[in-house]
Order: C-alpha cells, then sequence, then structure tokens
C-alpha cells in the first residue's frame, strides 16, 4: 500500500511538471540559470479562459517612464503548446502584440527575452531604469515588464511567478518572495500592475534594514566592485527619511518601502544615474569612478523618489489606476505627480530646519534658472498628457512644476491665515483618495477647489491650464522675498513687514 502511495504521488508530480493546468492565475516560470546568449527562457500558463484568439502584450510604455520603451522588441521565439504539447498557431502582429490561437486550451506559451541592458555609459539606449538585467552569475534586476506580459483579453487574474536563480542569490523587492529552495523564488502579485510596480534585484546580499517610524525600509546595494556598502548609504537615508516622515505629519502611508540600487564602475569622472519610483520601492542605477558622491546623489534621489509614496500612489487618477500598457492614456496632472512631489522635496529641507533660508532661497533660484530653459507659456495640463511627444519640454515639470507647488503653497497660506499649505492639501487628498481609488482627471481642480477655497480653482486655470507666467515676484513678496525677474534674482527682502513675516514662518518656519 504504501509504495503504491509513493508512485502515484511520484506519477502525479510528474505530470504537473510536463504539464501546468490552467488555474485562475497567470503562472509565469523565469530562468535565469539558463542564460544563453544575454537571452533568459521565460514561459507561462495563461489562467482559464474561454477565449478563441487571444492577443498578448508586452508594455511599449511603464508608469512613471514617459518614453516609449517598446518591450516586446526584446522577446523572441514566442511560442505556444496545448496540453498534449502540439503547437498552436501564433502570429506577431507588430512589435508588442501576438495573436494566439485557441488560447482556451494554450496551457504553455514560452519565449526569449534579451535583458535590453547596455553599459550605463551610453546614456541613450544605455542602462535605463525600467530594463531588466541579468547576469547569471553576479547580478539581476528584473523589471517584470520587460519579462512578462498579459493577454488584453485576460487583464484581471492575478500573476504567480517562478524564478529559478543562482542558490546565493537574495531577492530584494516590495513583494515578498517565498523561498521554495536555494535555487527556487516563488512571488506573488494581485494583477500585472501590481506586478511591476515591484521590481526585484537579485544578487549576494548587501542590505540593510531601517525603521522609520514603523515603516521598515530596505536598502540593498549592488556593485561588482564594492560589497558591504548598504550600511553606510543606510546611515545616510536614515535622517532625511525621518525628517520626510515628519513633514508628512508624522506618519508614513506605506509600511514597507524598498530601495534597490544599483552601481558600476565607469571609467570617467562625474556620476550618471537613473531611478524610477514605485509604489513601495525605487530603482537607482549608478555609474561613477568612486563612491565618494553616491550616498549625496542617493540622498537627492531618495528624497524625490521617496515623496512618490504620496503622489502618484496614494493619490492618482484613472489612467494611472488602470494604466493601458499598449496605448497609455496620459493623466494631465503631471504637475500634481513629479511638480509636487520635487516641490515637496525642496521644502521639506527647509521647513524641518535641515538647511537655512539663504539656501532655500538659492534652491529656488536654481528651479527659475532650470525653467528659462524651456518654453513656459504652454499649459501643464497639455503637456501633460502629450508627456511622450513633447520630451523637450517633459525636464520643466521638476523646474515649473516645483514653482507652481511653490506658488500655490504661498497662496493656501494667504487664503487661510497661515494655518494651512500644499502639506495639508496634499494629507486631504490622500485621504479623500488612497492607493485603490483614483480621481477624475477632469475633475481634480473642482475637488482640491471644495477642499481648500474657491479662489483657487482661478490660480489652476491661469497657471496650470492655461499658460500664463508664474507670478513669482508678486507671491515671493508676500513671505517678504524678492525676486527680480530681469537679472531673475531671488533675495530675502531686508525690510520686509510684520505681516511678511508671519505668511513666510507659516510657510517655512522661519
Ligand atoms: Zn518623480
Amino acid at each position: 500500500m504504501k509504495i503504491f502511495k509513493i508512485t502515484l504521488a511520484i506519477l502525479l508530480i510528474s505530470i504537473r511538471l510536463s504539464a501546468q493546468v490552467q488555474t485562475n492565475h497567470y503562472q509565469y516560470n523565469i530562468d535565469l540559470l539558463n542564460i544563453k546568449h544575454d537571452q533568459v527562457s521565460v514561459s507561462f500558463t495563461p489562467p482559464k479562459n474561454k477565449v478563441k484568439t487571444g492577443t498578448f502584450v508586452m508594455p511599449k510604455l511603464v508608469p512613471g517612464y514617459y518614453d516609449a520603451m517598446n518591450f516586446g522588441q526584446y522577446v523572441s521565439d514566442l511560442k505556444a503548446f496545448d496540453k498534449n504539447g502540439k503547437a498552436i498557431n501564433v502570429t506577431k502582429v507588430d512589435t508588442n502584440t501576438w495573436k494566439v490561437s485557441d488560447l482556451e486550451h494554450a496551457v504553455k506559451i514560452s519565449y526569449q527575452v534579451a535583458d535590453g541592458w547596455e553599459h550605463i555609459l551610453q546614456n541613450t539606449g544605455g542602462a535605463k531604469s525600467p530594463a531588466s538585467m541579468f547576469r547569471k552569475d553576479s547580478v539581476a534586476i528584473i523589471n517584470y515588464n520587460s519579462l512578462s506580459g498579459y493577454f488584453k483579453e485576460l487583464t484581471n487574474a492575478g500573476f504567480k511567478v517562478t524564478v529559478k536563480k543562482n542558490a546565493k542569490f537574495y531577492a530584494s523587492s516590495a513583494l515578498k518572495y517565498q523561498v521554495i529552495n536555494d535555487t527556487t523564488d516563488v512571488v506573488s502579485a494581485s494583477d500585472y500592475r501590481h506586478l511591476v510596480d515591484a521590481p526585484v534585484l537579485y544578487c549576494a546580499p548587501d542590505t540593510t534594514w531601517l525603521k522609520v517610524g514603523n515603516t521598515r525600509v530596505l536598502i540593498s546595494f549592488y556593485s561588482a566592485e564594492h560589497q558591504n556598502h548598504s550600511k553606510i548609504l543606510a546611515e545616510k537615508l536614515k535622517s532625511i527619511l525621518e525628517n520626510q516622515m515628519a513633514y508628512l505629519g508624522g506618519k508614513l502611508p506605506v509600511k514597507e518601502y524598498a530601495f534597490l540600487i544599483y552601481h558600476e564602475s565607469i571609467p570617467k569622472n562625474g556620476l550618471l544615474g537613473d531611478g524610477l519610483e514605485h509604489s513601495h520601492s525605487t530603482v537607482c542605477l549608478y555609474g561613477s569612478k568612486t563612491l565618494d558622491r553616491l550616498p549625496k546623489a542617493l540622498m537627492g534621489v531618495a528624497s524625490h523618489e521617496f515623496f512618490h509614496i504620496l503622489t502618484p500612489l496614494n493619490i492618482h487618477s484613472e489612467q494611472i489606476q488602470n494604466f493601458d500598457f499598449l496605448n497609455p492614456k496620459l493623466s494631465r496632472h503631471l504637475w500634481l505627480y513629479e511638480g509636487m512631489t520635487e516641490y515637496a522635496t525642496i521644502h521639506m529641507p527647509v521647513k524641518q530646519h535641515m538647511i537655512s533660508l539663504d539656501e532655500f532661497v538659492k534652491t529656488i533660484n536654481d528651479k527659475i534658472k532650470g525653467m528659462a530653459g524651456f518654453d513656459n507659456n504652454l499649459s501643464m495640463t497639455e503637456m501633460s498628457t502629450q508627456a511622450i511627444q513633447r520630451q523637450d519640454q517633459y525636464m520643466n515639470f521638476y523646474q515649473k512644476g516645483a514653482l507652481v507647488g511653490l506658488c500655490l503653497d504661498i497662496r493656501l497660506r494667504e487664503l487661510s491665515n497661515g494655518k494651512s499649505g500644499t502639506q495639508e492639501l496634499m494629507q486631504a487628498l490622500m485621504k479623500k483618495y488612497g492607493p485603490e481609488k483614483p480621481f477624475k482627471d477632469e475633475e481634480l481642480f473642482d475637488v482640491i477647489s471644495t477642499l481648500s477655497f474657491p479662489h483657487i480653482r482661478q490660480f489652476f486655470q491661469d497657471y496650470v491650464e492655461n499658460g500664463h507666467p508664474l507670478p513669482l515676484g508678486a507671491y515671493l513678496q508676500k513671505v517678504g522675498i524678492s525676486y527680480d525677474e530681469k537679472t531673475g534674482t531671488v533675495g530675502i527682502m531686508s525690510s520686509a513687514s510684520p505681516g511678511q513675516l508671519s505668511l513666510r514662518k507659516a510657510w517655512i518656519g522661519i
């Protein structure tokens, strides 16, 4: 009897191995152990379905990165099979889509993926934060948008991914990786968007955990030349994260967060970098000769990226909630996602007494100078919906976008007699919406006006929807800061009135 049981068990296991059956989710297999010609083997079983011909999609774009990357270009040799191992007809439609006949009976779809990762030194077409890279013996960065796709007809299914990997690799990610054995991990996500939202850094562990309030923060570092460096970076990050928490009212809206930092040594001086924010993690890529400038650069990037836990994570439109990876419709509110995030990044250090008023004035000056290189008569809402086409103007969301935040903050403080500004507004918006409740793109300005003051609607109409010049001089004057439009210089007024000083105090605490 015992022998019979064992035999049956072996039989069942072997059936399962040969033909994974359809369940209610996508079951992916990624094999990082068998990398050939810089390509990794991927296969999956689609979810249970009744679809005759399915359209398999690899993303054209990913949220937060406005450059069309066309991840389908790295996929080759896509094949589909039924449970008897018989090939099912597959037709390539264009760069990012394939038609799979008889999807209902497809139990295995397999393909090869090239990582599309070039040396970090190649600024164009080189290492980009939404791309993946895999080196069997040392490191892998997996952005699931480049290794996995989905069927257009089956977008609500969850994902279960089994990763075969080097025995010494540890998975650093915002998602929990279940260790099956030395060379096998399994991870699950509720849908494709959530899977793509959580990249993983696989390498020998160089990790440090921080506790910031009630939030656990992971700092994971990889560099071929430098080991045991995460602790040094974590020490530098701790104070900035604590100040960010205080700035956000003493509580962070996430339980866990991961900084995934990849460093590559390059022969020339200077520092190259790219980063992409996610809901609970950030991928930071750096190239430099030495690590000397890394902590400072990381603090700048970390500060901005970490503030994204407010927006878009907790405050975003339907276009982001239901992101279409193939033909995305862009939201008109990049002034919020990037502009307000960058404003919080420059406002926090002065509000938290980390820098002086002089230093803050210098930062405002830099933003004004930065803005000068762009067309400032454009509507920011229009520029936002055309961010892909208007790459030449995109970086202005970090310059003018931040200054929109600054003017909005001063105006709100003025209207509320100093009681509330953008910090309180963002908290109110976060409370109203949150990670799973998007706003309607066309309603946001009215909602903000209802939450704050009816007068603020005009501000958005003039300076965000229409391209009227920002009233920097008039607004800075309200807080005792002078702005000479001709020379473009900002300074502290020596003869500020008590009213100006009290509004400034409410605004920046000095
Ligand atoms: Zn950003």
